[in-house]
């Protein structure tokens, strides 16, 4: 997909895989922003989001972005399977949840793309792990993605009431997995409602993070 060598069982080739831009130095443990020393970043120190770890496994910057950008955008699902090894190697020393959950998209998003790109990167991760893969348990119920002409405090208030916890997850260490954490404003309002919904502990586990 990247330089047209010709590779098997996978969209790229072992050379384009290991320049990647792989997140190599000290993160903040909450929100995987860089940071100096390991410790928590400013950001999180002040007003803490509602998952308690973040794990990233690369940064979100060319090449990376682009292929992101395409299997989401562009139709290029068969990346998927590929990044989502990337994001397996990534979380391969987290501590395993009880369950994982794929930040859910807007029904009407779905239709429209016809895939979840947060799904299709969980499951070649929950599998080898051996965690359950739950849909079940989170919705989306507004489509935040389409309210640019909102002010920033509706869009606010849009995004807190956003999610809806379909059952108790009492107890349980969920992880959430996306494709990029930016802002970080969706993972948070769906680790908010998992708490609610009683979660004892929520992680965030992204393929990349915006710097
Ligand atoms: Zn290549
Ligand atoms: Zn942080």
């Amino acid at each position: 997909m990247l330089c047209a060598a010709s590779c098997k069982n996978s969209a790229l080739c072992p050379n384009c895989i290991s320049h990647l831009p792989y997140l190599t130095q000290a993160l903040c443990p909450q929100c995987a922003l860089p940071v100096h020393d390991g410790g928590l970043c400013a950001a999180c120190l002040n007003h803490p989001p509602a998952f308690d770890f973040s794990y990233a496994a690369l940064a979100y910057t060319a090449p990376l972005s682009h292929l992101i950008i395409a299997a989401k955008f562009s139709g290029h699902w068969s990346l998927l399977p590929t990044l989502g090894q990337l994001l397996l190697q990534g979380v391969i020393n987290a501590p395993r949840p009880d369950l994982i959950i794929p930040l859910p998209l807007h029904p009407a998003r779905l239709k429209e793309r016809g895939y979840n790109q947060a799904y299709e990167l969980a499951k070649p991760v929950a599998k080898p792990l051996q965690l359950p893969l739950r849909l079940d348990i989170l919705e989306r119920r507004i489509n935040t993605e389409h309210q640019a002409r909102l002010s920033q405090a509706a869009r606010h208030k849009n995004m807190h009431k956003a999610f809806y916890a379909t059952q108790s997850v009492a107890g349980k260490h969920v992880v959430i997995v996306d494709d990029v954490m930016t802002s970080g404003s969706s993972l948070h309002a769906a680790a908010s409602c998992l708490k609610q919904a009683g979660a004892l502990r929520v992680d965030a586990w992204v393929l990349a993070r915006a710097l």
